[in-house]
């Protein structure tokens, strides 16, 4: 069997892990590896390797660093095939879908490669006479992020090229579900030059976690998850006096209203909903079907939900995977029996689907909830499988009234061709991240990406300009360089301009 271990310093390492965890092949339903569980002893040796390698990295030069940014930046897009496999087979999305994961990772390194420009400070001329004021920052010390299944490389590709190039040491706690990816991107960055004990992968579970949130030596916690895990983190890591950004759960609503194109918004809306096993935290897992054309829509989506090719993610026919464990396809079908117990009326049933020569594996059909409401379960909780529960509205408020009231807010899509109507949803949600006739409106690298109310915990939003900021801490001088012919006398009263 083989064994997933962590990168401390150089290499791979066993360090004193001896509990492991399987890692299965969703689409075989068979182990595939066991992966190490860090104790506190390996969190230590992880955060001290990491506070040494900070000491010298965060005095390497602007031009130094982004030399490796840009080698790393090669690297992984030499590699992307690479790692989208790997992540197919311990994920279980199809590896196209893997490859636009790796693709967004990569745009992120390509942000961060313009670290000198993101880190230009101010500068204030003669504020007061012979007085100027400058401001710059700089890096916080060993961070640490953790990351969830979902996106193994994207995720931590959020994260670690920006806390790098701002001159951190990244300590990535991956997930325990899916680590492999995490070990080739560590190798890929010592290929680019990076040094020893900057880029950390130490693998775990809660036992890490707890390590990490605790030690001493951890300035700031970047966390994507599950919200009461978010949560969690947040309060944890903030009573230790951390820096903590906490990214959650999602219930990603498209409201489709009756002017938008039925075939565009039901093509759109099954890809958004059971593209990667609706495992994306901005999947779409609610429709809100607006107006008379209700059934014209579920009647649309439901062909075409119908017409989704599932099968393993390596093969290149698939256009949807497994989903992750035999414990999440459970939990899956759970909710769409407890959908169906609650008065929904299913029009799509995924439940007990069996791809041919893969019997065994962790399998889920895409499935479309029709007649939902509010106090359902399957609308009230995060399923993060390959269910639409479909809802209605009689207009764009009601709509937008029940996009507020639940307590997520994480991405929001509406599909119509009026203007005025876009414009007052765009203004009216209460969500951070927004598409007009785009139903996966995940940010470009510049911008940054984060979610409202239980889908975000702290103030940062990750990458772009909101990253930077998470990453670095300011300093403002004000200098005086008196000339010796021209004495300045000192004064009692706090200091003004003049
Ligand atoms: P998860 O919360 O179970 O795990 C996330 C990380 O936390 C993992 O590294 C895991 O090892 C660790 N963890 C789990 N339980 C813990 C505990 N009790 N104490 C300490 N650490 C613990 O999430 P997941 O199942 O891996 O990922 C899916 C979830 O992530 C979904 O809810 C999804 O919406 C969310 N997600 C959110 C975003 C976003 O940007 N908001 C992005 C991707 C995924």
């Amino acid at each position: 069997m083989r064994t997933i271990e962590h990168w401390i310093g150089g290499g791979a390492t066993r360090a004193g892990s001896t509990r492991t965890a399987p890692v299965w092949n969703p689409a075989t339903g068979e182990q595939q590896a066991e992966v190490l569980l860090a104790e506190p002893v390996d969190v230590d040796l992880a955060v001290s390797t990491a506070a040494k390698a900070f000491e010298s990295w965060s005095q390497t030069s602007l031009t130094k660093r982004t030399n490796v940014l840009f080698a790393f930046r090669e690297l992984v897009a030499r590699h992307a095939r690479e790692l989208a496999e790997i992540i197919a087979d311990e994920h279980g999305k199809v590896v196209s879908d893997a490859l636009g994961e790796v693709q967004r990772g990569l745009e992120v390194v390509e942000f961060a490669c313009g670290i000198p420009h993101l880190l230009k400070g101010d500068y204030s001329d003669q504020v007061s006479t012979g007085v100027d004021v400058f401001s710059f920052r700089e890096p916080l010390g060993v961070v640490a992020g953790i990351t969830p299944f979902n996106f193994p490389v994207m995720v931590p590709m959020w994260m670690h090229p920006v806390a790098i190039a701002c001159g951190n040491a990244f300590v990535l706690k991956p997930s325990e579900r899916d680590p492999s990816a995490s070990l080739l991107v560590a190798k890929l960055w010592a290929e680019a030059g990076l040094p020893e004990g900057v880029f950390t992968v130490l693998n775990g579970d809660k036992t890490a976690v707890d390590a990490l949130l605790d030690h001493p030596d951890v300035a700031a916690v970047s966390f994507v998850g599950s919200t009461p895990i978010a949560r969690y983190i947040h309060q944890r890591a903030s009573a230790n006096g951390k820096r903590v950004q906490a990214l959650g759960g999602a219930k990603n609503h498209a409201v489709v209203l009756p002017d938008a194109d039925l075939d565009f918004a039901s093509d759109h809306l099954v890809a958004a909903a059971m593209g990667s096993a609706g495992e994306r935290c901005m999947a779409i897992s609610a429709a809100v079907a607006v107006g008379t054309g209700a059934d014209q829509l579920v009647d649309a989506v439901a062909a075409k939900a119908k017409a989704v090719r599932v099968g393993p993610g390596r093969d290149e026919a698939s256009e949807m995977g497994p989903v992750v464990t035999a414990a999440a396809r459970d939990r899956i079908t759970g909710y769409v029996d407890s959908g169906e117990r609650q008065g929904a009326r299913v029009a799509v049933d995924g439940r007990g689907l069996v791809v041919p020569g893969h019997e065994d594996g962790f399998f889920v059909g895409p499935t479309v909830l029709d007649h939902v409401t509010p106090s359902m379960e399957v609308y009230r909780d995060e399923i993060f499988g390959p269910v639409l529960s479909v809802v209605r509205a009689d207009d764009v408020d009601e709509a937008i009234a029940l996009i507020n009231a639940n307590p997520y807010g994480n991405g929001t899509a509406i599909f119509t061709g009026s203007g005025e109507a876009a414009r007052r949803f765009q203004r009216g949600v209460k969500v951070g991240m927004i598409g007009i006739n785009v139903p996966i409106p995940v940010p470009m690298a510049y911008y940054s990406f984060g979610g409202w109310k239980d889908s975000l915990f702290g103030q940062s939003h990750v990458h772009g300009p909101e990253g930077i900021a998470f990453y670095t801490r300011a300093k403002v001088v004000t200098s005086r360089w008196p000339r010796v012919d021209h004495p300045i006398a000192a004064s009692y009263h706090f200091p003004t301009t003049t």
